[in-house]
């Protein structure tokens, strides 16, 4: 990933996430634990990026440094191309309101509000976002948007989660394990929709899973082990996930 061509500025884009030597310890002493050691990454514009590796090898560490909820002990860390690894916490807040969809494993969504409702609180913070209702239309529930979270299945719970995150048009979309409580069906519904909002929104991708089937979606697959980049393949052809099997 260092060895990449020399090419003058303005040929390519800054990469999305152009990080180098990324390292996050926590505790000290004897009992400091290396969570992720001297990660170098560079993350284009669009991609979809699948991080896979076995429990504790550093995956949620390197996705929340990403994403600004937490920073690294050393490296360094550029969003398109702006230092994000020495920012304090009001430009973190400020970069993930702008910039971040966050999708996490349970869904946080707000029982006593409707999908509508749950959808737009975030418009309210965010600078351009859609129509409340393209964002429930884009992850297939506007019939259920005056539900509340309660009468909804966990996929669905999930899809109101992902309306929730992209509705302010993120430049990224970050999920750890969205799949993780979910059955299969469902599991492959919440990857299609991920999937779609990645392929017509543009939103660059980034997704955390147990699951090496999942792998067979992304334009680039990154496993970790034990904090550091194992490996990163590409697939040669991304899979729908309708196409995938576990
Ligand atoms: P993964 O997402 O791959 O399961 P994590 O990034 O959650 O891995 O964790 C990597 C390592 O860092 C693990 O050994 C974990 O126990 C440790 N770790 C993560 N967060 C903390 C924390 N807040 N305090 C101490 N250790 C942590």
């Amino acid at each position: 990933m260092t060895d990449l061509p020399d090419t003058p500025a303005s040929a390519a884009p800054p990469p999305v996430f152009h990080a180098r030597g990324l390292s996050k310890t926590y505790g000290s002493g004897e009992l400091v634990v290396h969570a992720l050691r001297e990660v170098d990454l560079d993350v284009q514009r669009g991609e979809f990026i699948v991080l896979l590796g076995p429990s504790g090898s550093g995956k949620s560490t390197l996705l929340n440094i990403l994403g600004g909820l937490d920073v690294p002990t050393a490296g360094t860390l550029q969003f398109n191309a702006e230092d994000l690894g020495q920012a304090g916490e009001s430009a973190l807040t400020q970069f993930r309101r702008r910039h971040v969809g966050f999708v996490f494993q349970f869904y946080n969504l707000i029982p006593s509000l409707t999908v509508r409702e749950n959808v737009a609180l975030v418009t309210d913070i965010a600078e351009h976002p859609m129509p409340v209702d393209e964002a429930i239309a884009l992850v297939g529930l506007s019939p259920r948007r005056d539900h509340f979270p309660a009468q909804l299945s966990g996929g669905e719970q999930q899809r109101v989660a992902i309306a929730r995150a992209i509705v302010k048009r993120p430049a990224v979309l970050l999920c750890d394990e969205p799949t993780g409580a979910l059955d299969y069906q469902t599991g492959k519904l919440v990857l299609e929709v991920i999937a779609r909002v990645n392929s017509e929104q543009g939103t660059t991708a980034i997704v955390i899973t147990h699951n090496a089937a999942i792998a067979g979606m992304a334009d680039r697959v990154v496993y970790l082990g034990d904090g550091r980049i194992q490996r990163i393949e590409k697939p040669p052809r991304r899979l729908t996930p309708a196409e995938l099997h576990w």
